[in-house]
């Protein structure tokens, strides 16, 4: 092992703890995910104009510190589309997704615990969460395998490989993907890049918060839009809402407004009927039908209980869009010289219209990943 890690994984459903350096991939009692033990330090906005120029700015908030081996990832633009809705481009990341945020995250967590404890990188993936940790995977030098579903799209496959790592298609959904990844997440020598399970992904994808408190000057828009498949983005978001609160460095929380593809919703029907979980997985009669935003077609995210509840908790909602909303949102921002990928729309599609305070929308992976859809 390189560094000592200072920080346990604990998990949320019952408290089960585990050190990061000797940690199976869930939690051993009840197969949940992990959260990480890790009080984020006070961010200063006014040390920060002479920092570098990357998420990695944000030292004091990151459970790592800058990595061996990063692409400058982070620092993405925001454009305003209307008078209330302004993008964040993360479309403009390394690896063309905001997925790098918190592969980066994960891949130098791997390097860290060392070559006895890490032979391979594994992870499972739509499509952009396996290309980001491919690619960070060929900077840092470790061997890498992703799993995709045999759907995905072949540009996002294509740059799997080209980073050098091995791709194994897997026959069915999404879900059959990650229970493939899961069978050989167990082999000795194999760290599961998770950006599902591993904690360190959402204290990554955070930065996407912190980024837009800095260039709101010490304050955050009354309202984020963010996707919600995983709800790996969502997560982060409000983690650094509530560490950005809770250091006492902003006054107002920002309402959190999740945006599902209505093909695959699991999470606004449970919302719009006062759930708190999804329900039991005999009852689910969840009707799924295919969606052009394959990036968030999740149907039983491991994740639930807590979207469900940072959602509520912000005061906010979950908003649904059809396919022929997604084509056109896609079409629009096209239009306006931003080209999107389908899932990376979703939040457009759903706020085009909002004329309320000021919003804020990922656009977060890039239209030359899957095209323009018909
Ligand atoms: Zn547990």
């Amino acid at each position: 092992m390189l560094t000592p890690m200072t920080t346990t994984y604990r998990c949320p459903a019952d408290g089960a703890r585990a050190p990061v350096d000797a940690a199976p991939w869930c939690c051993p009692r009840c197969g949940g995910p992990w959260d990480l033990d890790f009080d984020a330090g006070s961010v200063q906005l006014a040390a920060l104009p002479h920092r570098v120029d990357s998420l990695w700015r944000y030292a004091e908030a990151l459970p790592l510190g800058p990595p061996s081996a990063g692409l400058g990832e982070g620092r993405t633009p925001l454009v305003a589309l209307t008078p209330s809705v302004s993008a964040k481009l993360d479309f403009l990341m390394p690896t063309l997704s905001f997925k790098d945020r918190g592969a980066v995250m994960l891949v130098e967590l791997a390097r860290r615990l060392g070559p006895e404890r890490v032979r391979r990188v594994i992870a499972d993936s739509s499509g952009n969460a396996g290309t980001a940790v491919a690619a960070y995977c060929a900077r840092a030098g470790l061997p890498c395998v992703v799993y995709v579903p045999e759907a995905t799209s072949p540009k996002k496959t294509e740059q799997i490989r080209a980073h050098g790592a091995r791709l194994e298609r897997v026959a069915g959904d999404r879900e059959a993907t990650a229970l493939a990844a899961r069978a050989a997440a167990d082999e000795p020598g194999t760290f599961y890049a998770s950006h599902v399970h591993n904690p360190y992904f959402l204290h990554g994808t955070k930065t996407y918060v912190y980024e837009l408190w800095e260039e709101y000057g010490g304050r955050l828009p009354e309202t984020l839009a963010l996707p919600v498949g995983n709800g790996t983005l969502l997560l982060g978001a409000a983690l650094a809402v509530a560490e950005l609160y809770g250091n006492g460095l902003i006054g107002e929380r920002p309402a959190l407004v999740a945006v599902q593809a209505e093909a695959v919703s699991p999470l606004a029907t449970a919302f719009h009927a006062g759930a708190d979980d999804l329900p039991p997985r005999r009852e689910t009669a969840t009707a799924t039908a295919p969606t052009l935003a394959e990036g968030i077609a999740i149907p039983r995210p491991p994740r639930a209980r807590q979207i469900l509840r940072a959602v509520r908790d912000s005061g906010g909602t979950f908003l649904t869009v059809t396919e022929n909303q997604l084509r056109a949102a896609q079409r629009d921002l096209a239009a306006r010289g931003l080209f999107v990928e389908p899932t990376g729309v979703a939040c457009w599609a759903a706020m085009s219209g909002w004329t309320d305070g000021p919003a804020v929308v990922p656009l977060c992976g890039a239209g030359a990943k899957t095209g323009l859809s018909a």
